[in-house]
């Protein structure tokens, strides 16, 4: 088996230290890879490579820079199947949803090809007559990108495409569990043609990597999506230098069903929301509020859908729900449902870990539904990052928003109604950066992205995330 390397400066290198790591696939504990494993040395490296890359990158012309984008959007087009393949071998994630995820990272390389095009700047009426006032917006420079293990595609094209197409160099460092996805989207991007140093890629321990991200002044931006713990660190850390940082963290989303929704559709919705990628998304569905009158029937509707789910090994293409994406995982996930339980919850459907048969090896818990849970129970606290969807209810409207925003977070929200009047009034009312109404899908390319409170700070997203990777210069002319 090769060993992955790292990509910097327009070269595959392995690590200073020459340590490696190797990778397993979570639904089998199959060994699938091993990789250089590198540590701030490495990123110093690849920070000085950036360095030395941006003045002509920055200074390219828009159309250049969109050339080499619209390039890499055809390669990983074209090596969708491979790709997404790769994502479910490493991360467990069923090969229909990896294949989705592959063509929103190439579609986040062609939107942004365009919107570098758009970085339009500005002219203001002076107050004085022999002077003019001239607003552009030059790109921040060197960006660091630290990205998770749940989208090991998709988060690293949000962040390193409107990056470059601003005319930012880019230093990536991706999840640990999750370098093989990240160094075959590397090889793309070295086939796609981009000068030396754009786009560089450093593996490897992420207390010592974030440390040279953070201590280096050649590091102008922090672009990262992860745990709200790690990044309250980095916030910390960027403190130093002032540099610019933008934040997807932890979410905690409530997701409500009014008496008047079509229950089929939300069924639907709060299925897709709840159970897509095991449960690990950061807009997962983590609380379900759903009225008293119709809760009993809801309940019925979702438990036949999830009973119908098959679990098992992503690559299987029947598979609709995959495994989780280590031992620790299991455990905290498993820890949710023992203390609900043990508060008096009760488990309408699931409620353990799958270890029979082919689950054996892979770190599998069956798709959950508890009711009778209270706002003490852990599951209504603390992020659960699995398939366990705990069911509360409510009586009337004002009730329900307070509770959906009683929480530190603010990522992302549900709700389902036919009242139009009651679907603007909540949608107004919920603190969070994304509302779904009557949709449990909500993620789009040119759609901001983002959390308020803990959740985050910035957007991605269309042209907001432009926004992020750009200075904005006043230039005051005198005649
Ligand atoms: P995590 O532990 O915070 O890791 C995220 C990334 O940060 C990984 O690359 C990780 O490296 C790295 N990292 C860990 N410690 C670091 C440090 N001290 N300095 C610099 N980097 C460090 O989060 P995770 O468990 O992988 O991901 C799940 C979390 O991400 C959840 O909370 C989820 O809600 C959130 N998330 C948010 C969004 C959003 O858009 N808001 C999207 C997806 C996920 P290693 O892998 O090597 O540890």
């Amino acid at each position: 088996m090769d060993v992955g390397k790292m990509y910097m400066g327009g070269e595959w290198v392995e690590a200073v230290h020459g340590d490696t790591w190797k990778v397993y696939n979570p639904a089998t504990g199959d060994l699938v890879g091993e990789v250089a494993f590198g540590d701030g040395d490495d990123a110093k490296r690849a920070i000085d490579a950036a360095a030395q890359a941006f003045p002509g990158w920055s200074s390219a012309t828009a159309r250049e820079r969109a050339k080499y984008l619209l390039k890499l959007h055809d390669l990983v087009r074209a090596h969708r199947d491979e790709l997404a393949e790769l994502v479910s071998l490493e991360m467990g994630k069923p090969l229909r949803e990896a294949k989705g995820e592959v063509l929103g990272a190439a579609d986040n390389f062609l939107w942004y090809a365009e919107e570098a095009k758009r970085v339009y700047g500005e002219t203001i009426p002076s107050s004085v007559p022999n002077k003019r006032i001239l607003v552009m917006r030059q790109p921040v420079g060197v960006v660091a990108a630290i990205t998770p293990w749940n989208f090991p595609v998709n988060m690293v094209a949000r962040k390193v495409a409107p990056a470059l197409a601003s005319g930012c160099t880019v230093i990536l460092k991706p999840a640990e569990s999750t370098p093989l996805s990240a160094i075959r989207l590397f090889e793309l991007i070295a086939e796609a043609g981009f000068p030396p140093g754009v786009a560089n890629l450093v593996l490897g321990k992420p207390d010592s990597i974030g440390e040279a991200f953070i201590n280096s002044e050649k590091v102008r931006k922090i672009a990262f999506t992860g745990s709200t713990r790690v990044g309250k660190l980095l916030m910390e850390g960027a403190a130093k230098t002032v540099k610019r940082i933008s934040l997807e963290l932890g979410g905690h989303a409530p997701t409500v069903v009014f008496a008047d929704a079509d229950l089929d559709a939300a069924v639907a919705g709060v299925f897709e929301s709840k159970y897509r990628a095991s449960g690990q998304q950061c807009i997962c569905t983590n609380r379900l509020f759903v009225h008293e009158d119709v809760h009993d029937a809801f309940v019925e509707k979702l438990k036949a859908r999830v009973a119908a789910a098959k679990v098992g090994d992503g690559r299987d293409k029947s598979v609709e729900i995959g495994p989780l994406v280590n031992e620790r995982a299991v455990e905290k996930v498993m820890r949710h449902i023992d203390d609900a339980r043990s508060k008096g919850a009760s488990v309408v459907h699931g409620g353990s870990r799958l270890t029979e048969g082919e689950y054996a090896k892979g770190f599998f818990v069956a798709p959950t539904i508890l009711t009778n849970v209270q706002a003490n129970m852990l599951v209504c606290q603390e992020e659960t990052f699995g398939p366990v969807l705990p069911v509360l209810t409510f009586s009337d409207e004002e009730e329900v928003v307070r509770m959906a925003n009683d929480t530190p977070y603010g990522l992302a929200a549900y709700i389902f109604t036919q009242n139009l009047s009651r679907a603007m009034r909540v949608a107004e009312a919920l603190e969070y950066g994304i509302v779904g109404v009557n949709d449990g899908e909500v993620t789009q390319t040119q759609a901001p992205f983002g959390g308020m409170k803990e959740s985050g700070i910035g957007r991605e997203g269309g042209h907001y995330a432009m926004d992020e990777f750009l200075e904005v210069k006043f230039v005051s002319l005198g005649l």
